[in-house]
């Protein structure tokens, strides 16, 4: 018997089965062990859980293992959240493992998606990323209202108390006010970079203090290269900077993960290279994305230019325009847009704070103290003893800074970057009936979506202003009406492409991930030579 019958490498996929996100794969390769991403898993959460109903953080593991969130696995995940006697409930369950010991956590992207039950894993099981996705993941929570599920970069320990006599309680987890930051290893930069001055000084500022600048129980940026596997990271285009594909050697052969990619984007060339140098290492297996199966075509983000730049042109009033800002490159378009219209693109502190960031590792980002077309809207209830980061954006922009009464009399001369849940400044703008709401982002897919359009209309409605590329509902579908369509480009590939890196890469096999409907792959690839597998939750396939 050769070595390789003795060895067999297992994929367990607890998680982006049918299903849009959150990602859990778990890589086996006799005792060597690496999670494929470790999403937050947003569809599964929708069918408990809402804004005011909740997992619950004083539970610790308890509820998100009852409700079968988190698949279970003793031995992976933080000591501090498991209650004495946690495990006894769960050894019969369904998919139950003891898990002694994970090499890593190689993540795709800083979408929560991917990323967001890093939470819940040991501190000390490093995060192999690039190091735009790590510096994304922390201004990401640094800037937001963060969860204990989704505490990806940092944490705060809980400590457990004993319940005062007379309590029933079975346990109660208390917040510490020490953080911990986990272990990233930098698979794209090299530790020189890491250390130039620049990056030196933000290091000290920026990795190693949370948001309100306290210490972190810091851990330095490392290289990627003491894994127990060879890694290849492969840089791939997608509605987020810093994503990208994996590669893992194992016993069987080469593994590639995709994450999510595009084609079609501004760094589509990326994905290209990922598919040509993926395809040389001849790989046994590929594990890939499969979110827009059902769609035929692409919207280019130069189209997006043309039609945004068409409606907002023509606009004599405020404009609004809708979009994630994490997306840079539609933020970038949008300052395009600005500059074309001679407008100003006003973003929010947050938005700056993520440019800022960014601009460390990609130079070529806009400065946002040199760019004329670009200004910093300060929300107009700010708080007045802002968080660490916030104050240093007030600061270092101070002349960037525009309030609500600057847009109350000017209105035809910006941009505004608002999203639904910004809405509620605009009873301090006022804006005249001349002004226009362009969306810029995705249809909805879910009900509560759906609500927050309905709500939308509704604030639409009440300034009279105009609505362009937003979805309405029509005999209960809500659909961006056809001559209003053209306004986002896909962070995904759309089906042709996604056959085209499945042809191209030409695994043995092919493993559907992140896709509602994964039979697209068996319908499609039949009589190729790539066979096509598809996953179900907790289950093994070996390769
Ligand atoms: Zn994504």
């Amino acid at each position: 018997m050769d070595e390789r019958s003795i060895v067999m490498v297992k994929l367990t996929f607890y998680g982006g089965i049918r299903e849009i996100g959150g990602n859990k794969v778990l890589l086996e390769d006799g005792k060597r062990r690496l999670f494929l991403d470790f999403g937050y898993p947003y569809s599964k959460y929708r069918n408990f859980y809402e804004e005011y109903l909740k997992p619950r953080a004083g539970a610790g593991l308890l509820d998100l293992l009852v409700m079968k969130l988190l698949p279970p696995l003793e031995g992976v995940y933080r000591d501090d959240l498991e209650t004495p006697d946690l495990w006894q409930q769960f050894h019969q369950v369904e998919h139950y493992r003891r898990l002694e010991g994970v090499d890593g956590i190689l993540l795709s992207h800083a979408h929560l998606d991917h990323s967001g039950h890093i939470s819940f894993l040991k501190e000390d099981i490093p995060v192999y990323s690039t190091a735009t996705t790590a510096f994304i993941a922390k201004a990401i929570q640094d800037s937001g209202k963060v969860d204990f599920d989704q505490q990806v970069c940092y944490f705060s320990p809980t400590v457990q108390k004993c319940p005062a006599e007379g309590w029933k309680q079975i346990a109660y987890l208390a917040g510490n006010s020490e953080k911990h930051q986990r272990h990233f290893r930098i698979a794209d930069v090299k530790p020189e970079m890491l250390t130039t001055d620049v990056t030196k000084f933000w290091l000290q500022g920026f990795w190693r203090k949370t948001a309100r600048q306290k210490e972190l129980i810091s851990h330095p940026l490392e290289e990627h290269v003491r894994c127990s596997f060879n890694l290849r990271c492969f840089p791939v285009d997608h509605s987020i900077p810093g994503a990208c594909a994996w590669g893992i050697e194992t016993s069987s052969g080469w593994v590639i993960y995709s994450g999510d990619l595009r084609l079609h984007g501004k760094r589509g060339k990326l994905t290209e290279a990922f598919i040509e140098e993926a395809a040389q290492l001849h790989p046994k297996t590929l594990i890939l994305e499969g979110t827009n199966v059902d769609k035929a075509t692409n919207v280019a983000e130069q189209e997006v230019y043309e039609n945004a730049f068409k409606a907002i042109n023509d606009a004599a009033g405020l404009v609004i325009a809708d979009f994630s800002a994490r997306d840079v490159d539609r933020l970038l378009t949008f300052l395009q847009i600005a500059r074309d219209t001679k407008r100003k693109l006003a973003i929010l502190p947050k938005d700056a704070y993520l440019l800022k960031t960014m601009r460390l590792l990609e130079p070529q980002i806009p400065d946002i103290a040199q760019e004329n077309a670009l200004v910093i809207y300060q929300e107009t209830t700010a708080s007045r003893s802002p968080a660490w980061w916030l104050r240093n954006i007030y600061q270092e922009y101070s002349s960037k800074i525009i309030l609500a009464k600057d847009v109350v009399s000017n209105q035809g001369d910006f941009i505004l970057c608002f999203s639904f849940f910004d809405l509620n400044e605009l009873p301090s703008i006022r804006p005249r009936t001349d002004s226009l709401y362009v969306y810029s982002s995705s249809e909805p897919h879910s009900e509560e979506q759906e609500m927050d359009f309905w709500r939308l209309h509704h604030w639409l409605e009440r300034f009279e202003i105009r609505g362009f590329g937003l979805p309405v509902e029509k005999n209960g579908k809500w659909e961006i009406p056809e001559d209003q369509k053209g306004l986002h480009a896909s962070g995904h590939a759309c089906a042709p492409d996604l056959l085209k890196v499945a042809s191209e890469i030409r695994p043995e096999l092919l493993i559907p991930v992140h896709c509602e409907k994964p039979d697209f792959y068996v319908d499609n690839l039949s009589g190729s030579g790539i066979e096509v597998k598809l996953p179900s939750e907790g289950k093994t396939i070996e390769i």
